[in-house]
């Protein structure tokens, strides 16, 4: 039963990013069953899963050719390692395919389960370059501020959310410069003027560390977990401008940005910057299976080969044949069924403009989206920015009430957060916005009565 179930979660389960005592009084919502782009709870009810999982589910739950890969491969190699001079057939494969759908100069990869170990892999391979160049001393790194890559010590260090580093004490040559976020900081300044002044930030932290000591910047296209930040068009072509001019490696972490959220393969493509090396995780697979990996350019794999023994790194299921498969299947079917291609034409511009729409609720102060990634601020004054209560308060009510029209929305901070799958149709865009739009009714009036 649902009580047995929530009472043994409770009993037993810590869960990711979850206040332990609260939730071992609360318990919550035990998920059973996934369907297209829905998922269904113990007690029946059927949600619209406007998150894709953990924004990684864009083919949505049901896709019979990525379980039979899965299954078929279980039959025939469950697990082999890559170590001992060894490969294993689907990890070859991969491999391969990761090559051809990502940018040109992209014809390497490292295998993770997720995407913090990428993350983690991204600052071994960066120090590892760097040594072999003799320049061991350009070692710090560079991040943005409330970014998230990860949970590893290492991947925490990156991540510029404040509270994860009250907790833990992470790497001490990692460095956050601001974020392009315009609503909340971009002040009198025009989208352009601030997408410039936000990436000379990377510039200033570059001149004061000392160019010599900067080994890499690390960021997402779109900057996800930390709220759907989409950066103004000068941003991204500045901030390539300076990693070149100053010798900058840049690593595009596209845990959330990849495999078509933004309305291309990946968020560099839509932003039209060459990062050196890239992280992936979640929608590789589609979700099915944990699968990660940091994509390297030819350039570094040209040095790594240089270097003299072992590349000191590596997982017992780096390139896991199973999770392999899983990717493969589904690559297979964003290729063979031009799916992102498909749905940047149609659907993510519906749903764009569908999304924007929501800006003439009372309560919302901006809608911002990219193909099938959105956000809105909810505020009390359209134009003074004022929040509806302290503590980002509303957006939790807000939250909680899509969730009992049949939406799964999250709360960042003051926003409202929508990645549904990629497969959606205009219908069930439209059931989006509605769900939404009552969810915003509500918390409308429970705080301007
Ligand atoms: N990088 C980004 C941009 C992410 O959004 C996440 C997870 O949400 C990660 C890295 C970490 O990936 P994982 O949870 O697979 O370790």
């Amino acid at each position: 039963t649902t009580e047995a179930l929530r009472a043994l979660d409770q009993a037993h389960h810590l869960h990711p990013f979850t206040d332990v005592g609260a939730y071992q009084k609360s318990g919550g919502r035990i998920v059973t069953r996934g369907e297209h782009i829905y998922f269904y709870d113990s007690e029946g009810s059927k949600v619209l899963d406007g998150m894709s999982g953990l924004w990684c589910c864009n083919l949505g739950y049901s896709q019979p050719k990525i379980v039979e890969a899965i299954h078929e491969q279980l039959q025939v190699l469950p697990f082999y390692n890559n170590f001992f001079q060894c490969s294993n057939d689907m990890a070859v494969k991969m491999a391969e395919a990761m090559a051809q759908v990502t940018p040109e100069h992209l014809n390497h990869v490292f295998f993770t389960n997720s995407g913090s170990e990428a993350n983690d892999t991204n600052i071994k391979i960066v120090h590892r370059y760097y040594q072999i160049l003799g320049k061991p001393e350009k070692k710090h790194f560079i991040a943005r501020n409330n970014a998230y890559h990860g949970s590893t010590v290492a991947a925490s260090s990156l991540s510029g959310m404040t509270f994860m580093h009250d907790q833990y004490t992470g790497i001490d040559y990692v460095h956050h410069i601001q974020q392009p976020y315009y609503f909340g900081e971009g002040g009198d300044l025009t989208p352009e003027e601030f997408g410039l002044q936000a990436a000379r930030e990377l510039e200033k932290k570059i001149e004061e560390l000392g160019e010599d000591k900067v080994a890499a910047f690390i960021a997402e296209p779109i900057q996800g977990a930390g709220g759907v930040i989409i950066p103004p068009d000068t941003y991204w072509p500045e901030i390539q401008r300076i990693c070149n001019e100053h010798d900058i490696l840049l690593i595009s972490d596209e845990v959330i940005c990849g495999f078509g959220r933004t309305g291309s393969w990946f968020g560099c493509q839509t932003y039209g910057f060459k990062p050196d090396l890239m992280t992936f995780a979640k929608a590789v697979t589609n979700g099915f299976q944990a699968l990660g990996g940091v994509m390297i350019s030819d350039k570094i794999a040209e040095v790594l080969a240089q270097g003299k023994g072992d590349f000191a790194h590596g997982m017992t299921y780096s390139g896991h044949p199973v999770a392999c498969a899983a990717g493969l299947a589904t690559l297979d079917i964003l290729r063979s069924q031009h799916t992102i291609e498909n749905m940047a034409k149609e659907i993510g511009p519906y749903f764009e403009q569908r999304w924007k729409s929501l800006e003439d609720h009372p309560i919302v102060g901006e809608a911002r989206a990219k193909n099938m990634v959105a956000a809105l601020e909810l505020v009390k004054h359209k134009g003074s920015k004022e929040r509806l209560a302290p503590n980002a308060a509303a957006s939790i009510v807000c939250r909680d009430q899509a969730i009992k029209e049949g939406l799964l929305v999250r709360a960042v901070g003051e926003a409202m957060v929508c990645a549904p799958p990629i497969v959606c149709s205009k219908q069930d865009i439209d059931t989006i916005i509605e769900r939404m739009f009552r969810a915003l009714d509500y918390t409308a009036k429970q705080y301007l009565r």
